[in-house]
């Protein structure tokens, strides 16, 4: 669900036009829907009333100020990973008693930092973070909200860059040790155990990888909260979205025909609620790109086509640094012009122009026959799209537009050179 859609051929993201955009900030460049993103909150909300839930959009995903502000506006927490995301947050005023602190590697800096401003709570990792934690909120005086997370050891059926709830990966504490964990946890005189965690992986496009980690999960909440009085039950985020508007714009009739229809809200807490509303405890979800995903387009520019013997490459002003899922994760975006063209549909390239193999955005994809100086859209690229980004190739991150009905908000403004070479010597 998202307010892209076209008008006599041309694309517009709610009321306004994507080529005047492109024509008036340049390309390449990130455009957002405010309007989508408050929907993909207040459905999930909505959609999990029963549980209580805490929201707490996983800002990796997209952390720009407005698209904060938009989200921290609809009452949403979020699920941040260093002491610079929780500064962002405070600076799009957003709430500090409604983010979780997620990550292996937290500092001693970032840990008093969020002690000091009050975070919901943090998600630890090991024994030596627990321990570490302890020290600092003793140190301050202070009783420190934890949850531990917990590895489940379920396999997500994702991606293997972004499958994190196995023990093949360097996530969480194992499931059987988690009793113990708290156990521990309990006799330190700096932590406060308020919950328990676990997020399995990113993209999960099926709810029976969330089905089967809460039912592993659930004995192991209720004897938590028996025990130790948690209060909140973290299902982690990951929830998947469709990256292929041709199969998004399939009727309801032929998804139901489908093995595999998408994640939406609706089925998602269909599926976990009733396992869930029993516990008696709030559910904090961490959703990133399910929220943002869908809410975003990259717009680029045709700089070059280049026919070969056996190939048509189409050179985009855009590249792996400012949009480096496809180099990254093998992913798929779809690309269209952004104003249909009628003509010949030739198998093409899409490619970047940094000195890298990996900078190609797909391969040997039926497109109309383009050339230099046309437009071209990257959907659903709203997550871990800007927010990824660097300067490699020493070229300025792009801009980054919100659009608001018919406002247009300039986001982060577009890079100048100045900006590449700031704070070197
Ligand atoms: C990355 C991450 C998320 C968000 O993942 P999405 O796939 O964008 O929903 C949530 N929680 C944790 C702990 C993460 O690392």
């Amino acid at each position: 669900m998202h307010h892209f859609y076209r008008k006599n051929g041309s694309l517009f993201c709610e009321g306004v036009s994507l080529s005047a955009l492109a024509g008036k900030y340049g390309t390449p460049l990130y455009v957002y829907s405010a309007r989508t993103l408050r929907e993909h909150y207040q459905r999930l909300d909505s959609a999990l009333a029963a549980l209580d839930p805490m929201i707490c959009f996983a800002m990796k995903s997209n952390s720009n100020l407005s698209v904060l502000r938009t989200l921290a506006r609809e009452g949403a927490g979020f699920d941040i990973v260093s002491g610079g995301e929780l500064f962002r947050v405070l600076q799009a005023g957003g709430e500090a008693g409604k983010c979780v602190f997620a990550g292996v590697g937290k500092t001693d800096d970032e840990i008093a930092c969020a002690l000091r401003r009050g975070i919901y709570a943090f998600h630890v990792e090991s024994y030596s973070e627990l321990g570490q934690i302890n020290r600092i909120a003793l140190r301050m005086r202070k009783k420190a909200p934890v949850a531990a997370r917990v590895n489940p050891n379920v396999d997500a059926d994702t991606h293997r860059k972004i499958t994190t709830g196995t023990y093949e990966n360097k996530f969480g504490i194992p499931f059987e040790e988690v009793g113990e964990f708290y156990g521990q946890a309990s006799r330190l005189a700096g932590i406060k155990l308020r919950g328990v965690q676990m997020h399995i992986g990113s993209q999960i496009t099926s709810v029976r990888p969330f089905r089967e980690a809460a039912e592993k999960m659930l004995p192991l909440a209720l004897t938590l909260r028996a025990r130790h009085g948690i209060e909140y039950f973290g299902m982690g985020g990951g929830l998947g979205i469709v990256y292929d508007p041709a199969l998004e714009s399939g009727s309801a009739a032929w998804w139901k025909r489908q093995k595999n229809p998408p994640l939406t809200p609706e089925s998602y807490a269909a599926a976990i609620a009733p396992l869930l509303q029993p516990l008696g405890m709030r559910v904090v979800l961490e959703p990133g790109r399910f929220i943002s995903g869908n809410a975003g387009v990259l717009l680029a520019s045709v700089v070059n086509v280049k026919k070969t013997a056996h190939k048509n490459f189409v050179i985009v002003d855009a590249a792996m640094n400012d949009l480096i899922r496809p180099a990254f994760y093998e992913s798929y975006h779809q690309i269209e012009p952004l104003t249909v063209k009628k003509g010949r549909i030739i198998s093409s390239d899409v490619v970047g122009p940094i000195c890298e193999s990996g900078d190609t955005f797909c391969k040997a994809r039926a497109l109309p026959s383009l050339s230099a100086g046309d437009r071209v859209v990257f959907f659903s690229a709203g997550a871990y799209g800007f927010a990824m980004s660097s300067n490699y190739n020493s070229r300025p991150r792009a801009a980054e537009i919100l659009v608001d009905g018919k406002k247009v908000i300039v986001a982060r403004k577009r890079e100048k050179l100045d900006d590449l070479i700031r704070g070197e010597k």
